[in-house]
């Protein structure tokens, strides 16, 4: 196994540290035709009797990156994941790595290990004892392998904690204890099956935190399942959204919130509001739409057919509220106010546009207080701008 630390890895800045998150926009080997892949699916496929759980994937995945497989329960993700490592074989296509076919390879064989959701840990062994197990089976001399766990510990921030049982740990703790047990063999991959999940909220904020930290100090390649699109959009470079076996598109987070492929990703990536309509004019700048709520306009560069159906979606926080009618507004709505959400953060309003129509409104609560309360019942007005809404065809 290699962690494969010292090779140059394209797309990245020379030298200076690169910028965490979403932010990380000079990473971008799949952006660089010279790139070769890490990971090449290649047409796989899986079924399960009758049933495809993975249907003709093809993907490529880039050495130091974090990639995330998004999808709901049932898409496949696990099983790609499963492919990966070895656990499963595959009925079509092929698993390269750096171009070579490991698909016919053992799990051992393989440069992956997997941290699985219930952390799988050993109960009778000692927290130590659990981050050493794969050095172990690596037959690593005894005196490297325990510097490695207090290095791993350390890496994980348990420093101290290496003779407790599992049943001695918080939740917390023992996925952190998984976590460097399957970073402790320096795999160069690293699968990561839902791995916050059994975490609490706040935990699993500050975790997802953690875990890119450790992906940019260990320069791994981390591929993680999860149905949380929060959580993928951000650890993730980039994300793969699945549905029935199969891609539906990749990209990086905001190119799959700001510009989704179809209606199903829009969905599942955030909340949206979609008005179906017809294409009354399209001018390769913008596209006006006959929708039943109002006549729309979107901008958009593509060409669309006058008649032709398509779906305006707009996010809930790109859509303005107001409490008086404006004199002028592009897109705008009238409605009546349904009900009110106080998050804190934000407040979410759903209005009544037409019979059987609603609009969600997530409005920023920039200020303390709001001079005029939202009142369930209330007339408002919502608007969005040309550039805010995106046309959708599928
Ligand atoms: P979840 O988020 O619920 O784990 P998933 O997207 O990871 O879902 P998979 O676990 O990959 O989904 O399963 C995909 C499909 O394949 C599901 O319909 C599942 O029931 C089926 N499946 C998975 N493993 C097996 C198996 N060993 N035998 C039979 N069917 C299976």
């Amino acid at each position: 196994m290699d962690a494969g630390a010292d090779r140059p890895v394209s797309g990245r800045p020379a030298g200076g540290r690169p910028v965490i998150g979403g932010v990380r926009s000079a990473f971008a080997p799949w952006e660089d035709p010279d790139a070769a892949p890490l990971v090449r699916f290649e047409g796989v496929s899986k079924r399960f009797g009758e049933h495809a759980a993975v249907e003709d994937v093809s993907l490529d995945i880039y050495e130091w990156e974090f990639f995330a497989l998004l999808g709901p329960s049932g898409c496949g993700k696990t099983t790609l994941m499963r492919l990966l490592a070895g656990l499963e074989t595959p009925d079509a296509g092929r698993i390269l790595l750096r171009g070579e076919d490991i698909t016919g390879l053992p799990p051992h064989a393989r440069p992956t290990n997997m941290m699985f959701q219930s952390y799988a840990l050993f109960p009778h062994l000692t927290v130590a004892q659990n981050v050493a197990f794969g050095l172990r089976q690596q037959r690593l001399p005894k005196r490297e392998i325990a510097e490695r766990v207090e290095e791993m510990l350390a890496l994980v921030r348990l420093e101290g904690l290496g003779r407790r049982r599992p049943d001695q740990l918080s939740g917390g703790q023992k996925q952190r204890v998984a976590l460097a047990r399957a970073i402790a063999p320096r795999p160069r991959i690293l699968l990561l099956d839902e791995p916050l999940a059994a975490l609490d909220k706040k935990l699993r904020d500050e975790t997802q935190f953690e875990l890119m930290r450790l992906q940019h100090e260990l320069r791994m390649t981390f591929l993680i399942v999860t149905h949380d699109q929060e959580e993928a959009m951000v650890v993730a470079d980039r994300i793969a959204v699945m549905r029935e076996g199969r891609i539906v598109q990749v990209g990086r987070p905001a190119e799959v919130y700001e510009a989704p492929a179809n209606r199903y990703v829009a969905e599942f990536i955030g909340d949206v509001n979609l008005f179906e309509g017809q294409v009354t004019a399209s001018t390769g700048q913008s596209v006006s739409v006959a929708s039943a709520a109002a006549d729309l306009v979107a901008d958009s560069t593509q060409g669309f057919e006058h008649g032709q159906p398509v779906w305006i979606a707009v996010r809930p926080e790109k859509l303005v509220l107001h409490q008086d009618q404006p004199p002028r507004a592009p897109n705008l709505l009238a409605g009546e106010i349904r009900e009110v959400g106080y998050l804190g953060d934000w407040t979410i309003v759903i209005a009544a546009t037409a019979p059987g129509r609603t609009v969600r409104v997530a409005l920023a609560n920039t200020a303390r207080a709001s001079t005029r309360p939202l009142a369930v019942g209330a007339p408002v007005w919502l608007s969005f701008a040309p550039d805010a809404a995106m046309v959708l065809t599928r």
